[in-house]
């Protein structure tokens, strides 16, 4: 298949990348925030192209007048495909965040296995097919986004067939061992044979999803296996599946840290904080993503190296997400209990160990808390990538930080040159981590984030859009 510049390209995703808000009566339509409409948005652009997904908000909202305008300045379309508030506690919280999230991310005791939000799942699905079937020319080329639709490819298919069409997956794709135990198991991996590329973070993600292909489907064979894709085949057709781990925005994060605003945030966060070492985590909150683990190491790490007692803070901040489902509920009293109790374990009146701050940041106190942490601790217990530990080192402008990465982030593939490396379940070992992090020499600091932020800026998310589109078609867009 060759390149063709004049394809038109659509992006599906669950969310539409806008946020619409009311004010006094007035709708108010924005960009959503993240690395990836960063990196997708002047692509679709470029191809005259269409974003399709959930636009996130109510039937209230005059949706077509709002995209209408938002698309005419952003110079792509958008089609929204409104969810009822029903289909989005069973498809979004149910099946894709109770079911696929914690399974995907090997944590099984978090599972829910009910077939009814499965069956709304592939009625929303099917729902996106036809959509995207109206929307869709037979030359398009088609990008699916992530694990709330896993099969809307087929779904597509089984109305029209002809379009290229792609699927990436944020999260990661477990091991045979744990994904068998998933009763509609079969139906997925068939349904993400319907996609001509299919996309995953990391070698071992790709590894694990060829394995289960092959192992759960007897007419799956495959074809050859070369350094960017394994070619599968499933009957008459052939399917590439490969790793493109995704990143960040290098070069704007460099560049915003090195403003004066971020530079006087930051100097004022560290005079606030007594000016000592400071430790940073950032999440959503989320139980993949370690963080009462994290507090038990630090709390061992002030246990077991007494200097490290009024000497350094840990600033977590945790961004609030998926509020209703229960899980997160008491994730969120657990980790106030922590830090209450670790803070009247430790703390005198001049200083506290941990600084929990549960809300999203504005953008200029989050650079400023990447561009001044002596130390980030990232400790997912198992992460798609973690962009977290990508901007915390395109922000350390002055290569001071010391990056602590879990070693089952996908980030770690490529960023465990540079990071000192951790078993988040080790709570001894990551103690040993930090303080190794605290009395680790200005040049031996300099010399590992060195090696980080070449690896990020050379591997941005930029490269990440190009390889992905230059392995569907053997040659750029
Ligand atoms: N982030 C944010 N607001 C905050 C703190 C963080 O929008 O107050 C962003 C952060 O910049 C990063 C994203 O949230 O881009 C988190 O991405 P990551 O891959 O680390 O984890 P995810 O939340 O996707 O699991």
């Amino acid at each position: 298949m060759t390149a063709n510049a004049n394809k038109r390209l659509i992006i599906v995703s669950n969310r539409l990348p806008i946020v619409i808000t009311e004010e006094e009566g007035e709708w108010q339509i924005s960009p959503g925030s993240g690395g990836l409409v960063t990196a997708l948005a002047p692509v679709v652009k470029r191809h005259s192209g269409l974003w399709i997904g959930w636009p996130g908000c109510g039937e209230e909202a005059p949706i077509d007048e709002l995209l209408d305008r938002f698309g005419r300045e952003q110079g792509f379309q958008l089609r929204p495909i409104p969810l009822s508030e029903d289909v989005i506690e069973a498809y979004y919280s149910g099946f894709s965040n109770s079911t696929l999230w914690p399974l995907f991310h090997d944590l099984l005791g978090h599972c829910v296995f009910d077939q009814n939000t499965w069956e709304t799942y592939r009625e929303v699905n099917h729902l996106f097919g036809e959509k995207i079937a109206t929307a869709a020319a037979p030359e398009d080329f088609i990008w699916v986004q992530d694990y709330q639709l896993l099969l809307a490819g087929e779904a597509l298919r089984s109305i029209k067939t002809a379009q290229t069409l792609a699927f990436f997956l944020h999260i990661p794709f477990p091991s045979l061992d744990l994904f068998r135990r998933l009763p509609w198991k079969i139906e997925i991996i068939r349904a993400l044979m319907a996609y001509d590329l299919i996309g995953f973070q990391t070698m071992r993600d790709r590894r694990n999803f060829v394995n289960a292909a092959n192992a759960l489907i007897p007419e799956v064979e495959v074809v050859t296996r070369q350094r960017h894709y394994t070619l599968m085949r499933y009957g008459q057709r052939t399917v590439k599946v490969g790793h493109f781990p995704i990143s960040i925005d290098f070069g704007d994060f460099s560049e915003k840290a090195g403003t004066h605003e971020v530079a006087d945030a930051a100097w004022y966060l560290h005079e606030n904080l007594g000016g000592r070492q400071l430790i940073l985590g950032v999440d959503r909150l989320d139980y993949t993503k370690g963080i009462p683990e994290r507090f038990l190491a630090f709390e061992r790490a002030l246990e077991k190296y007494p200097e490290l007692q009024e000497t350094v803070s840990l600033v977590q901040v945790v961004v609030p997400s998926r509020t209703l489902v229960p899980d997160y509920q008491d994730l969120k009293e657990m980790l106030d209990q922590m830090a209450g109790r670790i803070n009247s374990r430790f703390a005198v009146p001049s200083w506290t160990p941990i600084h929990y701050v549960y809300r999203s940041l504005e953008k200029l106190q989050l650079l400023a808390y990447y561009r001044t942490s002596e130390i980030a601790l990232i400790t997912p217990l198992r992460d798609g990538m973690n962009l977290v530990a990508k901007e915390y080192c395109a922000c350390s402008i002055e290569e001071k930080g010391v990056l602590i990465l879990s070693e089952f982030a996908g980030a770690a593939d490529q960023m465990a040159r540079g990071a000192l490396m951790v078993n988040p379940y080790d709570i001894e070992g990551t103690a040993d981590a930090i303080h190794q992090a605290f009395t680790m020499s200005g040049e031996e600091r300099q010399r590992r984030m060195k090696l980080l932020r070449d690896d990020v800026r050379r591997n941005d998310v930029h490269h990440w859009v190009r390889r992905f589109i230059a392995t569907m078609y053997g040659a750029r867009l």
